[in-house]
């Protein structure tokens, strides 16, 4: 039996989201858009999708636009928003340790006549919100930072920071990127004070191919699809009702125990930390008071890939860094202060409330051997 450890790139969807997705595969496999009884019932499906995501977030149905991931969400976000606002002001402040879906389309923002300012964390490792806030002003159309970090999970100041900047210049638009604090973390938009809000069904059991942006009421997004007016105009497409039905599922099933869940994993997190504290040359990059879900350590200078591939030999399945950069290291390491042979020898381990000590426990054993017998 393989031991999968990935659960930041992706998980595996639940039964209730299989089900759910082969029901509209099978029974209800209309077009939401037709007018006759097959695709009402998709549109039921969709519809009833869309109340329970909104829920989970303390919002209202018509606050939810369905994407196709969190990829997708993040671009609507930022270029429909400045598209939206950003005639005159042309200034953003992101984190410097987005997601590349983000830190990508911060990118081509530029390129097209947007300044961005990234915020680091200090040398303690930390973001403080005073930062952010120091970085706006009334040239700042949008402020954009994820709640928990992919790579490291460390956990970003994003209410505390939205607050302030909202009190601040409540014209600013709040984004952020909550693709792995979902299901994971309570989140609730209003209190966040965010305007933006991206998740991926994938990262909480459901399927991928699927995601959503929260807007809040009034906030203006521009599409950057266009077609049919689905999703109110926002996002063209006809809507991929099993992948949506199955996000409802998966977000329904999960948001009942979301404290259970982090303690639990909060607990298999120590046992992990304790068992690696026995192995020479292994060391912890990621922060005590970070999200219990990703462990990022270094492997005594074995570069990732081949302590990967070792473990994979062994029927254990880790990833270098994140999995959307393919091995490439991404910055974001050097930004929380790890570098050189450390960033080098990176291995994230991610784990579900599913994620068992027996699995971890064959993880160290594994890795024990790899620190001895991979070579550089
Ligand atoms: N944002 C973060 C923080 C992620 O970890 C990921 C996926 O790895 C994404 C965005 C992209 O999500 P999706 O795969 O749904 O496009």
């Amino acid at each position: 039996m393989s031991v999968y450890l990935d659960n930041a790139a992706t998980t595996k969807p639940c039964a209730e989201a299989v089900a759910a997705a082969v029901a509209a595969m099978t029974e209800n496999f209309g077009n939401p858009s037709s007018l006759h009884r097959a695709g009402l019932e998709a549109q039921l499906a969709v519809d009833s999708a869309r109340k329970i995501i909104a829920g989970t977030l303390g919002a209202l149905p018509e606050n939810i636009i369905f994407t196709s991931g969190a990829t997708e969400s993040n671009n609507l976000a930022l270029r429909g928003a400045t598209a939206a606002y950003g005639k005159k002001r042309r200034k953003i402040v992101a984190s410097s340790v987005e997601h590349a879906s983000v830190e990508e389309t911060l990118a081509a923002l530029e390129a097209s006549g947007f300044t961005v300012e990234r915020i680091s964390p200090r040398e303690d490792g930390k973001f403080y919100s005073a930062d952010f806030l120091s970085a706006c002003g009334e040239d700042t159309v949008l402020l954009t930072m994820m709640l928990v970090n992919n790579e490291t999970g460390h956990i970003l100041p994003v209410k505390e920071t939205f607050t302030a900047v909202k009190k601040r210049f409540p014209h600013i638009i709040t984004h952020t990127d909550c693709v792995q604090g979902y299901m994971k973390l309570p989140i609730k938009a209003k209190s966040l004070c965010a305007d933006l809000i991206s998740l991926s069904a994938h990262k909480i059991h459901g399927v991928k191919g699927v995601g959503a942006l929260y807007i809040a009421k009034g906030v203006r997004v521009l599409p950057i699809v266009t077609g049919g007016k689905q999703e109110k105009g926002i996002r063209s497409g006809t809507e991929s009702v099993p992948l949506i039905a199955a996000f409802g599922a998966a977000a329904e099933k999960l948001s009942p125990t979301i404290s259970e869940r982090w303690e639990r994993v909060t607990g298999l997190r120590a046992h992990l930390l304790e068992e690696l504290a026995k192995i020479p040359g292994v060391s912890v990059n990621s922060p005590e008071e970070g999200s219990p879900y990703v462990v990022n350590i270094s492997a005594a200078g074995k570069r990732s890939e081949i302590m990967l591939h070792f473990l994979e030999s062994k029927g254990i399945y880790v990833s270098s860094g994140s999995a959307c950069s393919k091995g490439q290291q991404s910055g974001v390491l050097g930004q929380f202060g790890v570098t050189g042979k450390l960033a080098d020898s990176a291995l994230r381990i991610s784990m579900t409330a599913e994620t068992t000590e027996e699995e971890l426990d064959r993880f160290c054993q594994a890795l024990a051997e790899g620190t001895e017998k991979v070579r550089g």
